[in-house]
């Protein structure tokens, strides 16, 4: 079975990404997964500090492992946004693939030692975990917001970027780039669209040479999605469209069966519209990346 690495060099190799979906129970774990399966690709599950609270980092961990067993298939899972090292520890021991490291509130140097020592920590647990850094400001929650942030200000630069993964030793980044978490309101029905720094992105791989993950890449404009896999984003987050097409399933299925109490019977819906988004999404980032039947 090939390893989160692997799937990383493989993306980078042929120019696509790897779409990243944050779940929080067996519905939307359900859904990514078998958008997964049909559409041949590999994927990440991704959990927040939040989203495995709620789910349990054991039960989570034990459910994505049994399914790549199971089924013999590439999916792989990302302790997301992790903002303490006990935190990430608990998850590099349940056996995450990746651990998202974020320190990226704290002053430039307190984010390089903060995140080279939980590197340190994480590598001394299983020396094959991949640890995400992050730098710059890409907002908070995979919400709906009601006023946009000022993205400018915290803005990636090459340079720091450069000397943040020098000093540090993560393995993948996550910069801001015009990318932000959540959507604004006017973007919930796609009037307005998130725009990226492609250059800025282009830019940053130059100086790095690393991985790099977009962050809160709901709603962004279909375009410059691709031009940001071209510029050499690996991998795609994709959360807040998954929670709206969740809340809408649901409502959609209670307004359809109203007197209907069987969990079973209501949750399919919910399961067939997170599918729409994330099989949406994976036919954009995988551009014809297949899992070949000897290696799923
Ligand atoms: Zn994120």
């Amino acid at each position: 079975m090939e390893t989160l690495r692997q799937a990383l060099e493989q993306a980078e190799t042929r120019k696509v990404a790897i779409g990243h979906f944050n779940v929080s129970d067996l519905v939307t774990l359900k859904a990514v997964f078998e958008s997964a399966r049909d559409s041949t690709v590999p994927v990440i599950v991704g959990v927040s500090e939040g989203e495995r609270q709620f789910m349990g980092v054991r039960q989570i961990a034990g459910m994505v492992r049994n399914l790549r067993e199971e089924y013999g298939f590439p999916i792989f899972l990302n302790a997301d946004h992790t903002h303490s090292l006990p935190s990430a520890m608990e998850a590099a021991n349940a056996g995450f693939d990746w651990i998202v490291f974020d320190a990226s509130s704290l002053p430039f140097e307190e984010n390089v030692r903060q995140t080279k020592a939980a590197v340190e920590s994480l590598k001394s647990i299983r020396p094959d975990i991949l640890v995400e850094g992050e730098i710059g400001d890409i907002g908070s929650g995979s919400e709906i917001h009601d006023a946009a942030p000022d993205l400018l200000k915290g803005l990636t630069s090459p340079a720091q970027a450069k000397q943040f993964v020098q000093e540090s030793g993560v393995d993948t980044l996550a910069p801001a780039v015009g990318n932000m978490h959540g959507l604004l309101k006017s973007m919930v029905d796609g009037d307005t669209k998130k725009r990226l720094d492609i250059e800025r992105i282009r830019a940053i791989k130059a100086a790095t040479r690393i991985f790099m993950t977009l962050h809160g890449a709901s709603g962004t404009d279909d375009n410059d999605l691709r031009q940001a896999i071209a510029a050499g984003m690996t991998v795609i987050h994709i959360n807040t469209e998954v929670r709206i097409a969740w809340r809408h399933g649901f409502e959609s299925a209670l307004a359809k069966q109203p007197n209907e109490i069987v969990p079973y019977k209501l949750l399919p819906q919910v399961v067939d519209s997170v599918k729409q988004v994330v099989t949406t999404r994976l036919a954009l980032f995988g551009g014809g990346q297949r899992v070949h039947p000897a290696s799923a």
